[in-house]
């Protein structure tokens, strides 16, 4: 592999990851440099006290997409990672004490449905056959290709045109469903990919269909476990990766990247380099010394990017086996908190909050007799809520554990062993995330597809960008989705 091609990659999140398998495989020397002190991205880990604490993606849909990694690499995926089958998927809880556990039997699932609302029954067949038809659009055929032209688009229109694209998700939750709760429980999906589910395209509704068709999975170990198996066959591969190793600059030559420089001054030579860092930090910071960085940086700030979100990770000397794996506690309002959480100007009063309890599926993630927990409230990214989270972190910590405590999990504050928050701040600082945006980009459909930053920078030949800020999107199943469009342009462009 001596005169192999070269590639770096910076940025170890599962995009990053999943792009320098794919390089590596196909006999790019890889190079992937990562800041932090482990790989993983949004997908950190914590441990504290024998408690392990996911940082960020807990929901695993379309194991497929994983598995093709693999595949791709030659290795059996079970040598690396064994993912358990999550039920249900989530429980959906509100206020009033009703409760809707969402998995994959549609029998049950409509027996469920009746209790909300009997004509919903069959307005949920529509809207399912509507998000199986999207599925197969908008993810199976065109997820993992690269929208580089506005041809690309035009293309794709007729069909975004017959699915009613530019229809929100919640209008077509509601145009199916008539119960107000259902409709909630049909659109809230949008938020698991920084989508505001009163704007964001109806394509999200795919969703839906990919968790009914693939299932939930969980990684035996946590979705640590998934980053390191990544991060394993990587480096199994002849991969080389780096943590604590932030790049400070791309060097340039003309229109040409040549490769990078670290913060601590090392330059690594590429052929190519692709960035899974954020947008913005990407061209504005690393790119800032060339015209096109500070240009492209400048029309990407004036784009709108995804909500924040306020982490609290927490361990209990007590399990919790009233909890499901995952359950979303919708609070008193809806609409009107979708509408605070992404155009701020202030912190709401009321939440909404996903509870992840994951020794529900894998009691290894706590020490014996404990739990291990998270809770997130989105909440408005630093450009729209410019709040000290210093000061605002502990209190909206203790809002938070008093509410859990009350509705969901009793003895709460008695049982606590360990505890510590992720902010906005932490989003922004620890990820270099614009505005501390949790999701990069908002998903709407003016910044989908070909409007979205391409898997190919327009002007810089041998620069690619690849995670949540590029087509498709944010979300395991996209950034692994964005992972195979950008590897396809660069081994064309590499070994072409
Ligand atoms: C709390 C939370 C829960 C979520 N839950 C789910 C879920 O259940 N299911 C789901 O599908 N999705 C979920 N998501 C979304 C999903 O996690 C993300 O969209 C996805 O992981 C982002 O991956 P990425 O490839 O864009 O990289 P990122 O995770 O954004 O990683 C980018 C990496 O680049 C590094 N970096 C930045 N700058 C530099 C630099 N200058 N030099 C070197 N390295 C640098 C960063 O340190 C980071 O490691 C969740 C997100 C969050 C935050």
């Amino acid at each position: 592999m001596n005169n192999a091609k070269t590639a770096v990659v910076v940025g170890a999140g599962l995009g990053g990851l999943a792009l320098a398998i794919r390089l590596q495989a196909s006999g790019i020397r890889t190079t992937l440099l990562e800041r932090r002190d482990q790989p993983g991205g949004r997908a950190y880990v914590y441990r504290d006290q024998g408690f392990t604490f996911d940082a960020g993606p807990t929901v695993i849909t379309d194991p497929s997409a994983i598995e093709a990694l693999f595949t791709q690499a030659g290795r059996p995926m079970g040598d690396y990672l064994e993912l358990l089958p999550v039920s249900p998927f989530y429980r959906l809880c509100w206020e009033d004490g009703r409760a809707f556990d969402y998995g994959n039997d549609q029998q049950d699932l409509e027996r469920q449905i009746a209790t909300f609302a009997p004509a919903d029954v069959e307005g949920y067949r529509r809207f399912l056959a509507y998000s199986r038809a999207v599925l197969d659009e908008g993810y199976i055929k065109l997820g993992a290709v690269p929208f580089l032209s506005f041809r690309d688009m035009l293309h794709a229109g007729p069909q975004l045109a017959r699915l009613q694209a530019w229809r929100s998700v919640y209008d077509m939750a509601a145009k199916y469903i008539s119960d107000d709760q259902l409709r909630q429980a049909f659109s809230f999906h949008a938020l698991l990919v920084g989508g505001n589910p009163f704007a964001t395209s109806s394509i999200y509704t795919l969703i839906h269909a990919l968790e009914r068709q693939w299932g939930v999975w969980f990684p035996k170990g946590g979705t640590g476990a998934l980053v390191n198996g990544m991060a394993k066959l990587f480096t199994d591969l002849g991969g080389t990766l780096e943590v604590n190793a932030e790049v400070a600059a791309f060097e340039t030559a003309g229109s040409r990247l040549t490769g990078v420089r670290t913060r601590d001054g090392r330059v690594f030579a590429a052929d190519a380099v692709a960035s899974n860092a954020d947008v913005v930090h990407t061209y504005s910071d690393l790119l800032g010394q060339h015209p096109r960085g500070r240009q492209e940086g400048e029309r990407l700030k004036g784009k709108r990017f995804s909500n924040s979100l306020f982490v609290i990770h927490f361990g209990l000397k007590r399990p919790q086996p009233q909890l499901q794996h995952h359950t979303v506690c919708f609070g008193p309002r809806y609409r009107e908190l979708v509408q605070e959480i992404f155009d701020g100007p202030k912190l709401p009063d009321d939440f909404s909050l996903y509870l992840h309890s994951p020794c529900a599926t894998d009691p290894s993630l706590a020490p014996p007799g404990c739990s291990s927990h998270y809770v997130l409230a989105p909440v408005p990214h630093l450009g729209n809520a410019p709040l000290d989270w210093g000061v605002e972190g502990p209190r909206y910590r203790d809002k938070i554990l008093d509410y859990l405590e009350r509705h969901y999990m009793p003895g709460l504050r008695e049982d606590l062993v360990t505890c510590r928050i992720f902010s906005p701040r932490d989003f922004r600082e620890q990820l270099n995330a614009h505005l501390g945006s949790a999701f990069s980009l908002e998903p709407r459909l003016t910044q989908s597809a070909w409007f979205r930053p391409h898997n190919r920078d327009a002007q810089l030949a041998n620069l690619y960008l690849v995670g949540a800020g590029t087509h498709p999107g944010a979300g395991v199943p996209g950034v692994i989705a964005s992972a195979k469009a950008t590897a396809g342009l660069m081994l064309e462009d590499l070994q072409g």
